[in-house]
């Protein structure tokens, strides 16, 4: 360890500044927002630097003095020339000043890290001045994986410490914290929802210590693949997971970031084709947290597109379960990212139209094609590989011309990625030729046309080649 981490309770004590341009307005930002009573002396002062601190900071535009640093508790020299940044280095040394000279590491006495700042929770780097650009890396890191409303768990903890201490016995309180941050009061303070945090952590302090204690259930998205669009949310509920339980979609290397000793479900359909029951999965889901653990329960895509996440909900709350939602990139969007195509463009489509092509079993698609044909814009059809030929026919039969531009996307985001166009007269024959097989949408409509991907002629003419 070159320097030792410590942190300063700054508030209403003297801070110095000596330089009045951007380096200096930086380390000024940071005096402040620790509290500090800033003064900033220099010869003269950058306009912004003037505009911003004018009225929250003491500017002196004279030469320093060494009784200006001995007054001081920290001092920082910026945007000074060397030559005189020495000569006050020296003072301070005397002084026994603590100093800090921007960009020059062997004046200093003291450095500043690079913050991550979640209010009363703070996370500090340094690399010992060794690479400045490794410690912002490693900031953005942290700043990753920390929850915005840390600074708020932190702070409603401190609200309850007193009380905690008063009702729990000291043997316990240990494992009683340990459970509140696992628990679903923590999850409702980073979710937000503070007042019922409240009732609820009322209930836990006063109620006697035999009664079992909930988990929660967090429904997530996955994405449609890709594991670089999992949101930043995801990834922290997946690290933080002790079950999860997953769908078909959800990709191996999105699995491969949940935390190691995560107990895994798949619940998505078998290769024998049989799907564990909803009813299933859902008693699953409460039984878990009425466990106490802490579940994930990850599906493809935005849980609320085509996902049943809805149901999942409602089957929790009733149960009584504390359940919270993380959206998902759901496919279509995915999809038109990695094909390169709006799905709403001010030329061809004022509006997107998402529907679902399944139906129980070999029955047609329950849709209203009339009203989907007579819309000029852009119909999504998920689930629609198996009946693509049945949902063409009825959109034409209902006036939609065969040569509305179609694409289909299979695998899209991932590294099998297939993406076909052609147009909607001969959608069935695009995809027995180009052997898609799902999972895949069908995208309808002008925007179509603008999709990256291969042709009917394209794809015989690679299969010539290849023959
Ligand atoms: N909740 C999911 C959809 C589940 S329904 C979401 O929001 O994306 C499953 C259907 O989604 C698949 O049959 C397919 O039509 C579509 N799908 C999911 N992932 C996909 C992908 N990576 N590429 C293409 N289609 C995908």
């Amino acid at each position: 360890m070159k320097a030792f981490p410590a942190y300063i309770d700054l508030r209403g004590r003297p801070v110095l500044i000596l330089g009045g341009g951007a380096a200096a307005l930086a380390k000024a930002r940071l005096m402040l927002a620790a509290g500090a009573k800033l003064t900033l002396i220099a010869a003269d002062f950058a306009p912004e630097t003037k505009a911003e601190l004018e009225t929250q900071a003491r500017l002196i535009a004279r030469e320093p003095v060494a009784a200006d640093i001995e007054a001081s508790v920290l001092v920082f020299i910026a945007d000074t020339e060397e030559s005189e940044a020495w000569r006050w280095a020296e003072v301070a040394r005397l002084a026994g000043v603590l100093l800090n000279v921007v960009d020059q590491p062997e004046l200093c006495d003291f450095t500043t890290p690079s913050i991550v700042d979640r209010g009363r929770v703070t996370v500090s780097i340094s690399t010992g001045g060794a690479a400045p650009v490794l410690g912002k890396r490693l900031r953005a890191d942290i700043e990753a994986l920390l929850p915005p409303r840390l600074g708020a768990l932190a702070e409603f903890a401190d609200r309850y410490r007193d009380t905690v201490k008063a009702t729990i016995a000291p043997e316990e309180r240990r494992t009683f914290w340990e459970e509140f941050f696992d628990g679903p009061i923590a999850a409702q303070i980073l979710a937000g929802d503070e007042a019922r945090a409240h009732e609820a952590m009322l209930a836990l302090v006063n109620r006697p210590q035999a009664e079992e204690k909930t988990g929660a259930v967090h429904i997530v998205g996955a994405g449609p693949g890709d594991p670089d669009l999992l949101t930043i949310k995801a990834l922290r509920l997946l690290q933080r997971a002790d079950v999860i339980l997953y769908d078909r979609l959800v990709s191996d290397e999105i699995l491969s970031l949940a935390r190691r000793d995560a107990e895994r479900f798949y619940v998505g359909k078998a290769k024998s084709n049989h799907a564990v029951p909803q009813e299933e999965i859902e008693a699953r889901l409460i039984e878990f947290a009425r466990q106490g653990k802490m579940v994930v329960r990850l599906k493809g895509g935005d849980p609320f597109v085509f996902g049943r996440g809805g149901e999942e909900l409602e089957a929790l709350r009733n149960a009584n379960i504390p359940v919270f939602v993380c959206p998902g990139v759901t496919a279509a969007t995915g999809c038109a990212a990695a094909a390169n195509m709006a799905l709403t463009h001010r030329d061809h489509a004022q509006a997107v139209t998402f529907v679902t092509g399944h139906a129980k079993g070999e029955a047609d698609p329950a849709l209203d094609w009339s009203a989907l044909a007579a819309l000029k814009n852009t119909l999504v059809v998920y689930m629609g590989v198996t009946k693509a030929e049945t949902i063409a026919a009825k959109l034409i039969e209902h006036g939609r011309g065969r040569d509305t531009p179609v694409a289909v996307i299979e695998n899209g985001t991932r590294e099998n990625q297939k993406i076909v166009k052609g147009a909607l007269g001969y959608l069935a024959h695009l995809i027995t030729a180009s052997e898609i097989k799902g999972p895949a949408l069908l995208v309808i409509g002008e925007v179509a046309a603008l999709a990256d991907g291969e042709t009917l002629i394209d794809i015989i003419a690679r299969q010539r080649a290849a023959a």
